[in-house]
């Protein structure tokens, strides 16, 4: 059974790398126009030529743009609807986390993190919401972590602001079903990311495999399943939360952990 989005117009934020990366190729291997951003131009031509070159004929958009500004969401989805049309799902992915605790996270740090975590979410929704409104089969997807539910010490910031996303998105989903516009989240494990590849390039024991690397990650960790997750793995649950195959799920969120969630 295919997702169903062909022809459908699809945004993607932090779409050059990693699991926004791997969403966009799904989407336009499933014949939807995409469009997606990120900061670094270099980096979001790289991911452009990547999928042109897999896909010549992709009905695709990118530009640079941060979600944490205002103006330049607000530009890149008037760009968005004059190069593609009118949007039909918004996956809210650009983001990053924050290694500290209590001690090492200063004021300063718990704004920065709670900017990030609210406002990525918040102006791509408010620059896209009446186009939205406007489709027929409109989702919003967040990228979320299972800190929201799981919280990690040593991930004290990122752990409280991913908990009020998680919040935030089921109010979004219960004030939006008037719009006919469903949101989910998909709450995330660990991840193969560029962050651990550069870690895996300076890792201390050369002859281990990125498999047996990451593997001993996983093991160390408590992931049940053994193994970081793969982009592709929850780039699918994206999918499928933001296509017509989920039309009667909202407020929702898919666990995309390898099993190391612990609550029922
Ligand atoms: P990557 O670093 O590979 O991708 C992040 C993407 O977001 C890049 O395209 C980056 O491009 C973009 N981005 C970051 N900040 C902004 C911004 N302010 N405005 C626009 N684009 C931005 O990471 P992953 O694919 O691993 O992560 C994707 C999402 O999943 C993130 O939100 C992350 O926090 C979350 N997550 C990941 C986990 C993991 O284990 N990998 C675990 C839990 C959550 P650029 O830097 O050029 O802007």
């Amino acid at each position: 059974m295919s997702f169903q989005v062909e022809g459908k117009v699809a945004v993607v934020t932090g779409g050059s790398s990693g699991i926004g990366l791997a969403a966009v190729e799904i989407l336009v291997a499933e014949g939807a126009k995409v469009a997606w951003c990120g900061r670094d131009e270099e980096r979001l031509n790289a991911s452009k030529h990547y999928i042109l070159e897999k896909f010549p004929h992709a009905n695709i958009f990118t530009k640079a743009c941060n979600v944490l500004k205002k103006e330049e969401v607000q530009q890149f989805a008037k760009d968005v609807k004059l190069n593609l049309g009118n949007v039909d799902m918004l996956i809210n992915n650009a983001g990053q986390g924050r290694v500290s605790n209590f001690e090492n996270t200063q004021d300063e740090d718990w704004m920065k993190e709670i900017e990030l975590k609210y406002f990525s979410v918040l102006h791509p929704v408010r620059a896209f919401l009446d186009d939205l409104k406007q489709s027929a089969n409109a989702s919003i997807t967040n990228v979320n972590s299972l800190l929201a539910l799981q919280p990690e010490p040593h991930m004290i910031a990122t752990s409280s602001a991913r908990a009020a996303l998680l919040n935030l998105t089921h109010s979004l989903a219960h004030e939006f079903t008037q719009y006919g516009v469903r949101v989910n989240s998909i709450l995330l494990g660990m991840v193969e990311s560029a962050q651990w590849k550069r870690r895996y390039e300076t890792r201390s024991d050369l002859n281990l495999s990125w498999e047996e690397w990451t593997g001993n990650i996983a093991k160390n960790r408590g992931i049940p399943m053994q193994r970081l997750g793969r982009p592709e793995e929850p780039a699918r649950a994206l999918v499928f939360l933001a296509s017509p195959l989920a039309s009667y799920t909202t407020g929702s969120a898919i666990d995309v952990s390898g099993g190391f969630n612990k609550h029922l």
